[in-house]
Order: structure tokens, then C-alpha cells, then sequence
């Protein structure tokens, strides 16, 4: 039986190595850290639990394919719950709006608070879906190296129905000429923050984003986001998928075109096919000594990172709810700093998460676990012990603005995650949180393929190569390599 080795057990790597063993492969997963999972892990301290990563659950199809690939129902392993409200604004002038998933009651809260026409979140949420469906699905679903991709009728339909206006305008161009109001425009220009990008330069192309949200609905899965992680680990051991915990891959060697074996602290792990979910750049830096080609990849820009406080808070807040943005004052400024001045915003949108709200055995009684947020650029230069304090007292004075809640005497315990934290845990270059950003019209075809044009069995996964970022697009970048190993090997 062809034996698969897959390195790194992120979303990417669980979903590969299902999708491997479901067509009959023998697959062993390989993974530096003592836990599967990546940026999809948890932590647990002094009674609070804390999604580590991702918060925001969308388009659980992805999971159903999966688990249906291995003749298993995904909701057997987890409940999903469909959310009423996918976020909550807060302005600083007070306004605060609740982002519901119900189309009639969104567009009466955007009128009453925004004086935006209900007219104008239709015609946008329905071109969304349209861009999604007829552009979005056709590019996120098919290996765009391979030119036999291009010459088939449904990409050249595709191809047709994109407008100059997607590509040549950046989002909030698009946003500005659509809304009247410049909060509903802050509101749809932070969905391009979904993969990373900056609004105020990534094409028009990127607001497709709000129809996965708005219109396909948000989702929490009971007991958090690990239980995403859970039961993909549960279903690859199930199906006889070897793990190898606390085993991080140094090097790959190479004879003839072909990798030959892993190399690990003290061992040789030979297989037939090798699969990457470590970031592309680290696997041509390190694990292929290829400098020269990962400079060429370390030159596409990258999405944001982020810091994160995890707080256990004593404090119950009926103003907030699960997701919750509170928006900074200007911007365009902010995304100047990200992405420009590559420094932390001296005003940041802060985003909190407070998964209490719905699991109560997240939080001892009377408290709630805050996963407070901020973006931060994707960067060389640490982000300092003194940098974190100065950004903890504009978050906790933002809050006490915004909500009233005086939050410094509440905090029971912290956790923080740093990009520099981001990139040791999970080996994610500069700790970015989505791979290279989308900021340029010519992303998606720059982004890594997803098999090397060099090495015959080597293959890549997750959010760093096509088709990007966040749980959904890894979990097709899995379904592309299925395809690609399937139609070069046998079991
Ligand atoms: C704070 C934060 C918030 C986010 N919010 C969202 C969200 O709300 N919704 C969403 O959809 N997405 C979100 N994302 C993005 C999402 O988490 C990622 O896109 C996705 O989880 C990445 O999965 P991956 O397959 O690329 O693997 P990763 O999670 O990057 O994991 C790679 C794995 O490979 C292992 N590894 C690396 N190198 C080696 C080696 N040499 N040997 C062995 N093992 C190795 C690592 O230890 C790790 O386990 C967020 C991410 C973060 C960090």
C-alpha cells in the first residue's frame, strides 16, 4: 500500500490525511507540537477554556464533504448551531448594530440605525452570492497552475463574468459608491480582514466574502471551535490514520526529483508521498534548503497577524455577545498602519469573542473567557513586553468607553499570542494568520500550487497555498490534493 506522510496536523494536514486514507492510502501525520490542531487548538487556565485561533465558523459544508468522503455524517461528531446574529458594531458615537442573519431584520437594523435603504443590502448581499457562485466557488475549487484547468467551459464562464469594476477598484471603492452611510462602509469593508487583506487596496473581487457570512449564515459548533479539531483527529484515528506527535520534521531529502524521506530528530521516515501543512515558505527554507525559491515566496505580501489577549474576566456584559467588533475612529488610518507603516495601530478595532455566552462550562460562574483581539502586522521586528502593555491600556480604555465596563480590576487570568508566538507554535511565517495577503489583483494566482513543479510526490496543503486562508479554503486546499495524488498514484 502507498504510504503518505503528511507533516503538520493544522486544519490542512487532519482534512489531507482523512481524505488520504478514506481512497485507501496508508498515511502517517507528523507533528512538531504535542496536539493536533495548529492555529486551531485551545487553551485551558484557571478554569476558563479559550479557543485558541479561529472563532468564527462558516460554511459547514467543507465538513460535511469531508466526513462524507469517509461515509461518516459530520453532525454525528459535532453540533452545529446556526447563529441569529453573526456580529455586533459598536461605534464610538454609541451606535451599535446587530449584524443579523436574517435578511428582512438586517436590513430594518441598518435603516433604523444607519438610514441605509434596504434596497442597497439586498442588491449587495445578492451580488455577492452571485460573484461567490458564478467567479468565487470556480477559482477556490480548481488547481490554477494546470492549464487543462483553463480550457475548460465552466473557468472560461467564470472568466467572463468578471467586470473590470471587481479588480480595478479596491474594496471600499466599491463599498463607497454602494452605501450612503460610512458606517454600513466600515462594516462591509472589514469582511476583506476575513482573509488578512486590507480594504482599502484589495480588489472589489473580495466582497464576495459577506454572502458566506450573511447570506450561507454563521455557525458555533457547542463545546467551541476545538471541537473542529476533535473530530477530525477522532475520524483520522478511527480510519487508522498514525499520528506522531512532539515530531517535527527537519528536513526533506530528495534524490532524482522525488522526496525520499523525512528527517526527524533521530529518525528517517521514508514514504511514497509527502504532503506539506507546514507554511510553503518554511518548507522551501528549511525543509528543502531552497533559499533562492523561498525568497520569491517571502516577496508576495502578507495578511495580518494578530495579538490576542485571552482574559478569564469576573464581569457578565448583557451588551455583548458572541462576536463583537468595536470599530476604531478612522480606518483607512489603521489599515495605513498595518499594512504601510507595519506597525501596531495606535487606534485598533478590537474584536471579542466570548464563546461563555454559549458554552457556560467555558467560565467558572459570573465570568466570561474574553478572546480580545486586535490585527497586527506580519512582521520581522517582536512585538515587545513594553509594546503589549501600551496596546493592553488602549484596549481596556477602549472598552470602558465603548461598553462602560471597567475590565482591569475583572481580569482573573491572561494568556497572550503574539505574531512572533504564532510563528513558533505553528511554524506560520511572520505569524500570519492567513498566508500571503490578497491585496493584489493577482494574488490568487500567485498564491503556491498545490503539488511542486519539481518534486514528483511532493504536495502542499493549508491556509499558505491555494486556495488561501481560514478553516473553509483549507479544507478545499485538502480536496485539491486528493485529486492531485489520486491522479498520480495508486494505493
Ligand atoms: C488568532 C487567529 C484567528 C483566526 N480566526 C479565524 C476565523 O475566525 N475563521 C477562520 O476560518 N480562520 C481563522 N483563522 C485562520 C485559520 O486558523 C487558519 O487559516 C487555519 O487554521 C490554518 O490551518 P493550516 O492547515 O494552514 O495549518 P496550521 O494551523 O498553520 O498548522 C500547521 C501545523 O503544522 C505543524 N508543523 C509546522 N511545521 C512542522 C514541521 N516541520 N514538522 C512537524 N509539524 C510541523 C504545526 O505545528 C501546526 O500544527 C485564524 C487564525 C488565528 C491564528
Amino acid at each position: 500500500m502507498a504510504k503518505a506522510i503528511v507533516i503538520g496536523s493544522g486544519v490542512g494536514g487532519l482534512a489531507t490525511a482523512i481524505r488520504l486514507r478514506a481512497k485507501g492510502f496508508q498515511v502517517e501525520v507528523l507533528e512538531k507540537n504535542e496536539y493536533p490542531g495548529g492555529k486551531l487548538s485551545e487553551i485551558q487556565q484557571d478554569g476558563f477554556h479559550f479557543d485558541k485561533g479561529p472563532s468564527l465558523f462558516t460554511q459547514p459544508a467543507n465538513f460535511e464533504n469531508l466526513f462524507a468522503a469517509a461515509n461518516r455524517n459530520f453532525y454525528d461528531y459535532v453540533s452545529v448551531k446556526k447563529l441569529d446574529e453573526a456580529n455586533r458594531y459598536f461605534f464610538s458615537d454609541g451606535t451599535v448594530v446587530h449584524a443579523y442573519i436574517n435578511l428582512q431584520k438586517f436590513e430594518e437594523e441598518v435603516q433604523h440605525k444607519l438610514k441605509e435603504k434596504p434596497q442597497a443590502i439586498t442588491s449587495y448581499l445578492q451580488e455577492a452570492q452571485q460573484l461567490y457562485e458564478g467567479i468565487g466557488k470556480i477559482f477556490l475549487d480548481y488547481p490554477l497552475h494546470r492549464i487543462k484547468t483553463w480550457l475548460q467551459k465552466k473557468i472560461i464562464k467564470a472568466l467572463s463574468l468578471v467586470k473590470l469594476s471587481y479588480l480595478f477598484q479596491s474594496v471600499h471603492q466599491y463599498n463607497e459608491k454602494r452605501f450612503l452611510n460610512s458606517k454600513t462602509m466600515q462594516i462591509f469593508n472589514r469582511f476583506a480582514t476575513y482573509n488578512g487583506s486590507n480594504p482599502y487596496q484589495a480588489p472589489a473581487m473580495l466582497t464576495m466574502i459577506p454572502h458566506l457570512e450573511q447570506n450561507e449564515g454563521a455557525f458555533y459548533p457547542q463545546g467551541g471551535m476545538i471541537t473542529l479539531t476533535q473530530s477530525m483527529y477522532k475520524l483520522a484515528t478511527e480510519l487508522g490514520v498514525l499520528f506522531k506527535f512532539n515530531t517535527e520534521v527537519k528536513r526533506l531529502h530528495t534524490n532524482k526529483g522525488r522526496v525520499v524521506y523525512a528527517e526527524t530528530q533521530n529518525h528517517k521516515i521514508e514514504g511514497d508521498i509527502f504532503v506539506s501543512n507546514m507554511d510553503v515558505f518554511y518548507t522551501y527554507n528549511q525543509l528543502l534548503n531552497r533559499k533562492y525559491k523561498s525568497q520569491q515566496i517571502a516577496r508576495l505580501e502578507r495578511s495580518t497577524s494578530a495579538v490576542i489577549f485571552y482574559w478569564g474576566v469576573k464581569v457578565t456584559s448583557d451588551a455583548l455577545s458572541l462576536h463583537n467588533i468595536l470599530f476604531s475612529e478612522d480606518y483607512k488610518k489603521e489599515f495605513e498602519q498595518l499594512f504601510v507603516q507595519k506597525q501596531l495601530p495606535d487606534d485598533p478595532t478590537v474584536y471579542i469573542n466570548i464563546t461563555s455566552k454559549l458554552d457556560k462550562s467555558h467560565a467558572p460562574a459570573d465570568s466570561e473567557n474574553w478572546f480580545v483581539m486586535v490585527n497586527a502586522p506580519a512582521k520581522q521586528a517582536t512585538v515587545t513586553d513594553e509594546d503589549l502593555k501600551k496596546l493592553k491600556d488602549i484596549i481596556l480604555k477602549k472598552i470602558k468607553t465603548f461598553l462602560s465596563i471597567d475590565l482591569q480590576t475583572s481580569i482573573q487570568t491572561e494568556y497572550i499570542w503574539t505574531p512572533q508566538g504564532i510563528d513558533a507554535d505553528t511554524h506560520s511565517y511572520l505569524g500570519s494568520l492567513y498566508g500571503s495577503a490578497s491585496n493584489d489583483k493577482m494574488a490568487a494566482f500567485m498564491r503556491h500550487a498545490n503539488e511542486s513543479s519539481e518534486y514528483k510526490n511532493l504536495f502542499f496543503c493549508g491556509g499558505s497555498v491555494h486556495p488561501g486562508g481560514g478553516i473553509p479554503l483549507c479544507l478545499k486546499s485538502a480536496v485539491l490534493v486528493e485529486q492531485l495524488v489520486t491522479e498520480k498514484f495508486s494505493v
